[in-house]
């Protein structure tokens, strides 16, 4: 499995458009990887997570074409982490030309905010319908935390996350060819039945991507805190969930107590794990 991720940043990306903060401006002096884009990843070429607002731009900048994209599983609804505008690129409708059937996966509550967007604000199709995804060339898949699927070449499982519940956010682990990848934001302190079916599962995560939200000296609240990300991978080594040589990447990361890119990376070179940047690749 190749990882490619698109975007890193939390929901006002990092520097944020009008913020003068040390942080912002160190990323605006040193650009390269200090420079985040609103966050999602790319599994190979066919499996996306999140169809984010930055993901167009992420694939220009980062020579990722999203156009072999099959899949996409869908953390949550919130506005960085979804832009219902990119569901109108699929369609014939529209004049996209061989676009393959997107299968869309996401909790019933974040399926119905994706609906409701699309219908309020792009297009007069009800997504829900299944006559819209003959048009929109889509098939939406509602699915539940703890609940394990296939699809294509992936054996997916989704977790429940600590985060806004009126969207029913989810967490995934993707596994293919006995490698293990969990993608872990947006999310506040891990939910112990979270950990719980991590190890009823009995998974091993080769690749860890977690929220990483807040410095170290910033409170966690509904997203991860430095030191709270440095707690998260030290419980799941202790509890054997991590395989070996496994990697951890901090990623969804805002500018609140978090420094620009090559000083993180220190910080978190210091504490065992590493800094996802936009167009890395794992
Ligand atoms: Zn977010
Ligand atoms: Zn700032
Ligand atoms: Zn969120």
């Amino acid at each position: 499995m190749i990882i490619t991720f698109l975007g890193t940043a939390a929901a006002n990306a990092y520097p944020e458009a009008f913020c003068q903060c040390n942080n912002c401006e160190g990323a605006r002096a040193l650009g390269g990887p200090s420079l985040r884009k609103r966050s999602a990843a790319l599994i190979n070429d066919d499996l996306l997570i999140d169809l984010g607002p930055d993901i167009m731009t992420a694939s220009f900048l980062h020579g990722r074409s999203l156009a072999r994209v099959r899949f996409c599983l869908q953390t949550h609804a919130h506005a960085d982490h979804l832009d219902p505008s990119h569901f109108l690129s699929r369609s014939p409708e529209y004049g996209v030309v061989n676009a393959p059937r997107l299968h869309f996966y996401a909790s019933t509550a974040t399926a119905q905010r994706a609906a409701w967007l699309l219908e309020r604000d792009v297009a007069p199709a009800s997504l829900l319908d299944p006559e819209a995804g003959e048009r929109l060339n889509l098939e939406i898949h509602q699915i539940e935390a703890l609940q394990s699927f296939t699809i294509g070449p992936y054996q997916v499982t989704a977790f429940p996350a600590n985060h806004d519940p009126t969207v029913d956010p989810l967490l995934y682990a993707v596994e293919m060819d006995g490698h293990r990848i969990f993608y872990g934001t947006d999310t506040a302190t891990l939910p112990e039945e979270t950990w719980q079916a991590f190890h009823r599962h009995k998974l091993r995560f080769n690749v860890v991507i977690l929220d990483h939200t807040y410095g170290p000296d910033e409170q966690g609240s509904d997203h991860l805190s430095a030191r709270q990300f440095i707690e998260h991978v030290a419980r799941m080594r202790e509890e054997g969930l991590l395989a070996e040589k496994a990697r951890a990447f901090a990623t969804h990361l805002a500018h609140a107590g978090i420094p620009v890119h090559p000083e993180l990376a220190d910080y978190a070179a210091r504490h065992g794990y590493e800094v996802a940047y936009d167009g890395l690749r794992v």
